[in-house]
């Protein structure tokens, strides 16, 4: 699923991996994953998610690979979240995924205006990576509803990461919408509206198209 940071994308895409039951890969969670871990692929991304910047295409390549070869996305298919976010990324996924290939892209749709003030509201939880929107009634600490864990404030939510990252949407993502559009992939679905009425939109989308 493609979508401007804060259209609602990773939860969306938990709810349809709910829904459809298939596996949800969200190379960011992964990303969040290594840096808590504090791997060396953790250690090198840090800096670079908390400016904001995309991490180097053939790094997220090399993990998307080895995701994809695991038994659980290679049985009913899966949901990618945050993948590819570049062409060069898209043109080896389809060479990764060439046994299944990739058969539906969806665009979810939320002008930039509306996503810079939701993402200012933006909780995650640490564990479970759950999303919630922050309205300041909430008791602190506050808990993940899902699973206990904390709730809190990414560390690339700030106002400068937020920007750069909506710059690079539109400079290193948007093009993706061409390049499935043209190969006769790409559905769009407006992504404005109450999470519940969006779900429904989305699920219709891949419905149709299955
Ligand atoms: P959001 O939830 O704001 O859409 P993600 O959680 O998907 O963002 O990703 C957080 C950060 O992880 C990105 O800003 C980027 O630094 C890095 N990242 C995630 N996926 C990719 C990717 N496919 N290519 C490059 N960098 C990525």
């Amino acid at each position: 699923m493609l979508g401007r940071q804060g259209a609602g994308k990773g939860t969306q895409c938990i709810r349809l991996s709910r829904h459809f039951v298939v596996p949800h890969i969200s190379t960011g969670d992964m990303l969040r994953a290594a840096v808590r871990e504090g791997t060396e692929l953790g250690k090198m991304a840090k800096a670079v998610i908390d400016s904001g910047s995309l991490v180097g295409d053939d790094i997220m390549v090399g993990i998307i690979t080895e995701r994809l070869d695991q038994d659980d996305a290679r049985v009913r298919g899966y949901i990618l979240d945050g993948f590819p976010r570049t062409v060069a990324q898209a043109v080896s996924l389809d060479a990764v995924a060439a046994k299944r290939p990739i058969d539906m892209v969806i665009d979810l749709d939320v002008p930039r205006d509306l996503v810079l003030s939701r993402l200012s509201a933006r909780r995650m939880c640490r564990d479970c990576a759950a999303n919630y929107q922050a309205t300041g009634n909430e008791s602190q600490p506050w808990t993940c509803e899902n699973c206990g864990g904390d709730v809190v404030q990414r560390d690339d939510d700030t106002p400068e990461a937020i920007n750069r990252r909506l710059d690079l949407y539109e400079s290193q993502t948007q093009p993706l919408i061409d390049f499935y559009g043209s190969t006769g992939r790409l559905v769009t679905v407006d992504g404005v509206g109450a999470p519940d009425e969006v779900f429904e939109r989305l699920t219709r989308a891949v419905e149709q198209r299955r």
